[in-house]
């Protein structure tokens, strides 16, 4: 039998007590390298792009000698006002690269002793750092697309005399909400959140290369594809696969998404759901990366991520 591999040593490349033991200043040196890869760690003035700054060591910050403009590391990066020591957003890196299923902030938290609070918003602030890497692409090649619905679960009543019909529209929370995958075989999985399986279509036609082929299931709403892209069609109430036709990549997917938000989030809020969709179509397309390759892939999408418009003093706003 072939051994699993998150079970060979290839996988594991990382460790968090090496993190802690090698300490602060070989944390704080990763993300320079990290940061500013062309110049090997050395800083670049995000203001002028001056290579030449001087080194306020003791603060870990740097002064531009040519405009005079004062920056760390991550000025200007999604971990901008970090509060938190390098070693341990480090380690929070590392516990995120290692849950091949997510991790709740709760978890998080307790693993870093720092507050929920702050842990709730550094992942989602990595999940939005992560998201960036597939920004703006287009697949080609063979793809697969489907739809899979969350959320606005109504508990039948404990007796049958009260249950209500749970299919009829006045019945349901108005919160249901539906992920939609796009995914190229061997390659990449692009994911949105809508309400309707419906608005795949459109995210189809923005998002594929027009010589890129298709596999979707029975939904008629997919019809529509057929005039754009060569569309390939299997009926699920046959089988799951016929003639090399499926949609078994984009299942594998959702059923990676599925086991994420019941196992770690337990509820999520069809607000962040996108997030969370994103943060499991990354960890499915960087599957047999071993964790320090995707510790790595955080910290490098992470410095080159902007200051985020929905994360950035999230909880001053919320006391607002
Ligand atoms: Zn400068």
């Amino acid at each position: 039998m072939t051994q699993h591999f998150l079970l060979s040593a290839a996988s594991k490349t990382l460790k968090l007590k090496d993190i802690y033991k090698a300490g602060e200043e070989a944390a704080y040196d990763k993300f320079c390298e990290l940061r500013w890869v062309e110049t090997g760690g050395e800083p670049v003035c995000p203001r002028c792009g001056g290579l030449d700054a001087y080194k306020i060591r003791s603060r870990r910050k740097f002064e531009c000698k040519a405009c005079k403009h004062h920056f760390s590391v991550t000025s200007g990066t999604i971990f901008a006002s970090r509060k938190l020591d390098y070693t341990d957003l480090l380690a929070a890196i590392c516990i995120l690269a290692n849950a091949a299923k997510g991790v709740s902030s709760i978890q998080l938290s307790r693993d870093l002793g720092v507050n929920y609070r702050t842990a709730f918003v550094l992942a989602h602030k990595i999940r939005e750092a992560l998201a960036l890497e597939t920004d703006g692409m287009t697949l080609d090649d063979e793809c697969e697309i489907d739809g899979a619905y969350f959320g606005g679960h109504i508990r039948p009543a404990n007796n049958a005399f009260n249950r209500i019909d749970r299919r009829l529209k006045e019945n349901q929370t108005g919160k249901r909400r539906v992920v939609i995958a796009l995914r190229e075989r061997e390659g990449r999985t692009l994911t949105t959140v809508g309400k309707s399986e419906a608005e795949g279509v459109r995210f189809a036609m923005d998002h594929l290369d027009r010589s890129a082929s298709l596999h979707a299931d029975e939904a008629s709403h997919w019809d529509t594809l057929d005039s754009f892209f060569p569309v390939k069609r299997i009926n699920h109430s046959e089988a799951y696969s016929k003639d090399g036709v499926c949609t078994n990549q984009v299942e594998s997917y959702f059923s990676r998404l599925r086991r994420m938000v019941g196992g770690q989030h337990h509820q999520v809020s069809g607000k962040y759901l996108h997030q969370y969709a994103a943060h499991a179509a990354w960890l499915d397309d960087h599957c047999r990366e071993s964790n320090g390759t995707l510790a790595n892939r955080i910290i490098r999408n992470a410095m080159t991520a902007p200051v985020s418009r929905q994360w950035k003093g999230y909880w001053q706003r919320a006391a607002a």
